[in-house]
């Protein structure tokens, strides 16, 4: 319990501290040296991952929000802490229903090459709206994660947006097909970057992930 507390707090006082944009990786070759710790973000355009990053580092524009959908193929890495302990890497997001199908697929490659030959990523995190549960494009992205053997959370974002009942229903169905996920953590997070509930709780799992 103890240490339990002492890592909340450690975490708190991570992310208070100095929170940087370090570059965009267009792919591979362009990926800063693996010397750190990294935790990366997924999920469907517009599910609210820029705003979580935001909230998570307690700014307002360290990551844009409302990037045209689709339209960002590139590896957003941030770096926390001096001296430096962790990267937080934002992945494009995806799902995009008018996205073209060779965008879809330099996509695919981009993100499985990431994936697979990344030692240093410690967990991912898979960004679900509280509103929509699980899509099967989300299921896609979980095979990938499961397939590279990167162990992830799912986070429900935009909680403040369903009732409670409602998003309890969502929640429950959400850990029976996470259950169907090798690489799926049990624990899922549900935040609100509006509110604030759960950001805590998210910065503390992302510390002990990389520790
Ligand atoms: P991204 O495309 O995944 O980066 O999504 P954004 O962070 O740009 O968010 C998409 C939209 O959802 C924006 O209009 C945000 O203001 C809104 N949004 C994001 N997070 C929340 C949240 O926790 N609560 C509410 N009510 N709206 C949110």
């Amino acid at each position: 319990m103890a240490a339990k507390e002492d890592l909340a707090e450690r975490a708190c006082k991570l992310f208070a501290g100095p929170i940087d944009f370090l570059k965009s990786a267009p792919g591979l070759q362009f990926l800063p040296d693996p010397t750190v710790p990294e935790i990366a973000f997924a999920g469907r355009s517009n599910v609210g991952k820029s705003s979580l990053l935001n909230a998570l580092a307690n700014r307002k524009t360290l990551a844009r929000t409302s990037n045209t959908p689709g339209r960002t193929q590139e590896l957003n890495f941030f770096e926390i802490g001096k001296p430096l302990q962790i990267r937080l890497v934002d992945m494009p997001g995806y799902g995009f229903a008018e996205a073209p199908k060779d965008m879809v697929k330099r996509w695919r490659f981009l993100i499985n090459d990431y994936l697979r030959g990344r030692q240093v990523l410690k967990r991912a995190l898979v960004l679900v709206d509280s509103r929509h549960g699980l899509k099967p494009v989300d299921h896609e992205v979980m095979d990938m994660l499961d397939a590279a053997a990167v162990s992830y959370h799912l986070v429900m974002t935009k909680a403040d947006k369903v009732k409670a009942t409602e998003l309890a229903t969502i929640l429950a169905k959400t850990v029976v097909e996470a259950a169907k996920h090798p690489a799926a953590h049990p624990d899922i997070f549900t935040t609100s970057s509006e509110t604030g509930s759960g950001i805590a709780e998210l910065r503390t799992a992302i510390l002990e992930a990389t520790e």
